[in-house]
């Protein structure tokens, strides 16, 4: 961690001693952008539906006992326990919502459904299945132990207890978690704006012919796939030419109006780059090259109040550094508490070629054989092949120590589910 301003970094990057944009590690540019990354703070209430991945602003403590009254998990018979007890008179019936409001005293017994409250008296519940009906009487065949088939109230949930926690990004569970409670409207963290654009003379919007040399813009597709699934409020700001002048007005619009900008293309240094130009003039933009592959361009910094992340634009690059750097860093600007992606360590079935000193996101299948996952790289591995992020569910995380690698070994996995 550094004291040292993006600005400083910007205009002397050897400034610090541990800092070289030319060689950064996939780990140290986390860290990096991490340092200047701070959440939204304006928060707004919602209605717990419209609440599905929002980020909770504060600590939701519980009004109540979840179940609020002793209860019964099956359908059956409530009873005060005794041994070897065998004949019980029914005195009565409790339906779930409709609670008998007599006692139960020794030798007697309440018909209960399941959720029914357990009536006074009763300590324990015989399932229907295990006595024989005999008229006003029940005969047990199988007395259960003291206490079986009831719910405890507070068993779920201790009035008092927090719940959820401020910074937890809401799941479908915690809606019905939150409803159990009676709650129905949460304090969450207003949606991140994040805006992009698509940088590049030969990129054509779908839609369009295209003509000698053009290709379809699909950084634009996939970078609002990726943003949809992070709950933020998108901007799309279309395929803007290599002209600095209209890069310059996009740009600068941009980053006024939102939280986050998003580029992809013209990061590296070639003769129609301009963006490097432009981003040096009205920002504090850092430029590294990454050891990782792919991917190795990436440009992060701020321009007016808004971060910005210039992405490279060969389209399995663009996906790559948005799931390893973007997407942390918005989830923390949302206010998110992130933990580690989830990574896992399975058997490689084909040989891998791979240079050392850098970290490699090859693209890889996960599948079951006899039981066991194991993994199996696509063949094709550059950065333009779009198709394989498609093919894949994986990525194969080979880090800076890792070289060539023989069928068989073991690699770590990060599953696309749940991420992508
Ligand atoms: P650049 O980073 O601008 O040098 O672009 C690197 C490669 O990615 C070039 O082959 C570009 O044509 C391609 N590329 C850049 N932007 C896009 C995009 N939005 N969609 C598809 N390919 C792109
Ligand atoms: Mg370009």
């Amino acid at each position: 961690m550094t004291n040292t301003t993006l600005k400083q970094l910007a205009t002397n990057p050897s400034c610090m001693d541990d800092y070289d944009p030319n060689a950064m590690s996939v780990q140290q540019a986390r860290t990096f952008i991490q340092q200047f990354l701070n959440p939204v703070v304006e928060t707004e209430l919602l209605a717990i539906r419209e609440s599905l991945g929002r980020i909770l602003a504060e600590d939701i403590v519980s009004p109540s006992n979840v179940p609020n009254h002793h209860n019964s998990a099956m359908d059956g018979f409530a009873f005060k326990y005794s041994e070897g007890i065998k004949m019980i008179k029914i005195i009565g019936t409790a339906f779930a919502g409709r609670p008998f409001e007599g006692e139960v005293k020794a030798s007697e017994c309440v018909k209960i459904m399941t959720g029914a409250v357990i009536p006074k008296g009763a300590d324990t519940v015989v399932m229907q299945e295990k006595t024989v009906n005999k008229g006003e009487y029940i005969n047990v065949l199988e007395a259960p132990k003291q206490g079986s088939n009831v719910r405890l109230a507070g068993e779920d949930l201790k009035s008092g207890e927090t719940v959820l926690s401020k910074g937890h990004q809401l799941q479908a569970a915690d809606l019905g978690l939150l409803a159990s409670l009676g709650v129905a409207k949460v304090l969450v963290n207003r949606q991140l704006k994040v805006a992009f654009f698509s940088t590049g003379d030969e990129l054509v919007s779908v839609g369009k012919p295209l003509e000698q040399g053009q290709i379809y813009d699909s950084n634009r597709y996939t970078i609002y796939g990726m943003l949809s699934q992070l709950n933020v409020h998108i901007s799309d700001l279309g395929v803007v030419p290599d002209q600095p002048d209209l890069l310059e007005k996009t740009l600068l619009d941009a980053a006024n109006h939102h939280d986050v900008v998003i580029t992809s293309g013209g990061v590296s240094v070639g003769e129609a780059d301009y963006m490097k130009a432009l981003l040096g003039k009205h920002g504090q933009v850092l430029f590294w090259k990454i050891n990782m592959k792919p991917g190795r361009p990436l440009a992060y910094g701020k321009v007016s109040h808004a971060h910005y992340f210039g992405l490279p634009g060969n389209p399995v690059s663009t996906m790559v550094t948005f799931y390893q750097f973007v997407r942390q860093a918005l989830l923390l600007l949302m206010g998110k508490t992130v933990e580690p992606t989830p990574m896992f360590v399975v058997e490689c079935t084909e040989s891998i070629k791979k240079a050392k000193g850098r970290t490699e996101f090859q693209r890889g299948i996960l599948f079951e054989e006899k039981g066991l996952w194991k993994v199996k790289p696509l063949s094709s591995q550059g950065s333009g092949i779009l198709s394989s992020m498609s093919k894949a569910n994986c990525f194969i995380v080979l880090d800076e120590t890792i070289g060539d690698c023989e069928p068989g070994i073991h690699v770590n996995i990060q599953p696309f589910e749940g991420a992508i």
